[in-house]
């Protein structure tokens, strides 16, 4: 596909290396992962491997797969944080390849300032919400927690 070409997010998916800070989990047709420029504790990054453009172009398999890898390190990140609520969101503006954010309201963001304010903080990368060693830290230990999955265990195996 001739978009790929210029796509970072193909590349991480093509690339013989794991993305900085490895891969959290990753299959045959999606990766979850940290993406650089966004280090919010527990917010990671799920992409498809493949270059496609919104939901409306995945296939059942591909939307079965994206789920599947959502709700996995949303159950990881519940039990490492004690954080119930798990927000996701995907635009596509200025990267168009499919990918949805997922992550924990911050523990020091009060209630009320939760929702729709913090998304659109986080969705801004906000300075004051991000913490890059913790971020690195959780992403590790979700790594651990979810452990290797099928089709890419060469993609965790340096952390082993
Ligand atoms: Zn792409």
């Amino acid at each position: 596909m001739s978009a790929a070409a210029d796509c970072g997010f193909c590349r991480r998916a093509a690339a013989a290396a794991p993305p900085s800070g490895g891969w959290i989990d990753r299959d045959e047709l999606v990766g979850t992962f940290l993406l650089p420029g966004c280090e919010i504790p527990g917010w990671v990054c799920v992409q498809t491997n493949a270059h496609l453009e919104g939901w409306a172009a995945l296939d059942a398999a591909h939307c079965a797969a994206v789920a599947a890898a959502i709700g996995r390190v949303s159950r990881a990140l519940a039990a490492l944080t004690g954080e119930s609520r798990v927000y996701t969101y995907g635009m596509g503006e200025r990267f168009p390849h499919f990918h949805q954010m997922v992550g924990p309201p911050p523990a020091a963001v009060p209630p009320a300032d939760r929702g729709a304010p913090l998304l659109a903080r986080v969705a801004s990368r906000d300075p004051e919400l991000a913490d890059r060693d913790a971020a690195l830290h959780l992403a590790a230990r979700l790594r651990e927690s979810i452990g290797p999955r099928r089709g890419d265990r060469t993609a965790n195996e340096h952390h082993r």
